[in-house]
């Protein structure tokens, strides 16, 4: 993919100016205690995390029998986990999912104007096995979150979940060759494989404001949207909103679709934001299953292959989705270890002169777009593009345009300077709101495995994290370690990512299930050899691209650590997600017997090959 068109090569003087520009803007918004400044809502505001959508969690004894497979998540990772092994004939399939329902991040988050900004058509996994052509564009969470539970039906997944149930802790029994599953409803069930799927951006956090608990006024987080409160739905007509002050913290993602939304319904709507997204133009519309291509069978692979392609900066014939995902996605190499060109002559110059093209235009479209020229300077983002998660639309901008909304820029305070029992104080002044919602997004690395919140223990009682923290993570391919048999972990971690990410969790459901068919089959266990690790943490490692400089001049965000850097190394696969699916399915093809340790010889020793 090349690079985004720059009209004209920006002068020596212009990028000096521009980078001095970033970096006084940056300098505005870091704070020293970087992710220490915020708070999380489960263990602190226990309120704040609560399910809303499940009126009454059903009482039930707790189980001790034995299945197939545990699938820690029911998300899209879990649930096409679920449906890859249901496809491969594993019979009993058990997902243990902490909301009350199938969808994770569509399950939790409800709130108006809820959208998937990446195209419904590559988004949607299993369209063609399901038969389903969204309508729009891009899909409205409710249509997310029902096509999840379509496909959890489709592939009988109900039968045996667990909802409302956080699984709490994972050991391996060597006698019998299963994990022991430990849950917070009591559970302590059996299963021969586990297969873990927990998100990342799962646990809603709330910014450290000072004050925070003396706010007398009513408080929710937009992933627990209270509608109760509100009236309406997620298509708006909030009439528990007429007449009220309405406060709002958070411009991001999440911000930028809520915010036009609470500007229609809310008497007056403050806007509280330390930094502006870079709103890019959405372009919503009606797309007919023949404009898709949904006449022939296999389009939607076809479809998010391409976008695939694009984003990870391979070449691609034509560009099916051609939206500004795909128009920028040359700008995506620092944040997505797929691009190998920024060793080359001149590529970080003309990635430079492309950022500035890219972002002078989404600038020039504030100035364009809003009226109050004070309000217009307030909302033009300083950054480059991928410091901050792009953002898409073509009614947020429009929002400031009207009468009783306010946007309060809280940069110069680094933030909201503390909050009283009316309200919300910047710059020395109280903003008295009756309504305060936050979208100030969820703490990164907070669930699953990694966290230390899912202790698993592994063969002779060892420690997963205990191991990885002396030597770091050590898997083979992201998905499975020595000592912790049948395991099979789903996440970006030494795999592959993507900005669409179900097709990046599809391809390692079907991996996942690959596997356990294959084990069922020669009665083998899933596990790497030591040495089997130590080339896969090296061909991590040798190829991780340097983009640490990059980060660490970005406006502070959950991308760099707010501000602290991101980390570099062998986090991901470093060659990009088409070139990492090609990899696993040759190694399928090839190898996949080799890996797995034959029961003989697991009496004998530990090594796979
Ligand atoms: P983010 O973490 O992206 O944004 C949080 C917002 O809260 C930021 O604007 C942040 O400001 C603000 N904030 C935090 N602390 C303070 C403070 N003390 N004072 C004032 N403002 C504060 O969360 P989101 O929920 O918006 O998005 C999270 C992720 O969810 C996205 O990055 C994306 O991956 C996903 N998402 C995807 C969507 C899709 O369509 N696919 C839609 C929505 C979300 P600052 O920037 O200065 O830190």
């Amino acid at each position: 993919m090349p690079l985004p068109h720059a009209p004209q090569q920006p002068t020596q003087q212009e990028i000096v100016a521009l980078r001095e520009r970033y970096r006084v803007e940056r300098e505005r918004r870091v704070r020293p205690e970087g992710t220490a400044q915020y708070r999380s809502t489960e263990a602190e505001f226990g309120y704040f995390a609560a399910d809303p959508y499940t009126d009454e969690v059903t009482e039930r004894e707790p189980l001790h029998d034995t299945v197939d497979v545990a699938i820690v998540g029911g998300g899209f990772g879990g649930i096409l986990a679920g449906a890859r092994l249901r496809r491969q004939g594993v019979a009993t399939v058990r997902v243990i999912e902490k909301g009350g329902d199938f969808g994770g991040t569509w399950y939790w988050n409800r709130y108006p104007g809820i959208h998937c900004d990446i195209e419904s058509h590559v988004y949607l996994p299993l369209l063609d096995e399901t038969g389903y052509v969204p309508e729009w564009k891009y899909a409205p969470g409710e249509e997310i979150r029902r096509h999840a539970v379509r496909v959890a039906e489709q592939f009988d997944l109900y039968e045996h979940a667990l909802f409302s149930t956080a699984a709490t802790d994972l050991t391996w029994d060597q006698a019998a060759e299963q994990w022991v599953v430990g849950t917070d409803r009591g559970d302590a069930f059996r299963a021969t494989y586990v297969i873990t799927s927990t998100g990342t951006l799962s646990e809603p956090k709330l910014p450290g404001i000072p004050g925070i608990e003396d706010y007398r006024g009513h408080t929710f987080h937009t992933s627990r949207w209270d509608y109760g409160y509100t009236g309406g739905s997620p298509e708006g007509g909030m009439d528990g909103l007429t007449g009220k002050r309405v406060g709002v913290v958070g411009t991001g993602a999440t911000g930028v679709q809520v915010i036009p939304m609470l500007a229609e319904d809310a008497g007056h709507l403050y806007v509280f934001q330390r930094t502006p997204s870079a709103v890019d133009v959405r372009g919503q519309q009606r797309m007919t299953p023949r404009e898709v291509g949904a006449d022939r069978p296999g389009w939607a692979g076809e479809r998010r292959e391409n976008f695939l392609r694009i984003c990870s900066g391979e070449e691609a014939a034509q560009d099916l989705v051609a939206d500004r995902w795909t128009a920028s996605a040359g700008l995506l190499e620092k944040l997505l270890p797929s691009f190998r060109r920024h060793g080359e002559p001149d590529f970080e110059a003309a990635y430079e002169a492309a950022d500035h093209a890219t972002m002078n235009q989404i600038r020039a479209r504030v100035a364009a777009e809003v009226t109050d020229a004070a309000t217009a300077a307030a909302l033009t983002p300083w950054y480059r593009y991928a410091c901050k998660r792009p953002t898409f639309s073509d009614t947020y901008l429009p929002a400031f345009n009207r009468a009783n909304v306010t946007l309060v820029d809280t940069a110069d305070s680094h933030g909201i300077e503390r909050m009283t029992e009316r309200g919300v104080m910047v710059g020395g002044v109280e903003y008295e709101v009756e309504c305060l919602v936050f979208a100030t997004g969820f703490s990164v690395g907070v669930s699953g495995i990694t966290s230390g919140k899912l202790p698993v223990t592994g063969r002779d009682g060892v420690r997963l994290m205990d191991t990885w923290k002396q030597r770091g993570p050590r898997t083979l391919h992201g998905f499975t370690s020595n000592g912790f048999p049948n395991l099979i972990r789903m996440g970006s971690l030494q795999n592959a990512s993507s900005v669409n990410y179900t097709h990046i969790l599809d391809e390692q459901a079907l991996h996942a299930a690959a596997l356990v068919a294959a084990a069922q089959e020669k009665g083998a266990v899933i596990e790497p050899a030591p040495e089997v690790e130590d080339a896969w943490v090296d061909v991590c490692a040798q190829g991780a691209p340097d983009h640490a400089w990059f980060h660490a001049e970005c406006t502070p965000g959950y991308y760099n650590g707010e501000g602290r850097g991101r980390p570099n190394g062998p986090t991901a696969y470093p060659h990009g997600a088409v070139a990492f699916h090609d990899l696993l399915r040759r190694w399928r093809e090839e190898n996949m017997g080799e890996a797995l340790r034959a029961k003989e010889w697991a009496r004998e020793s530990v090594s796979v090959r």
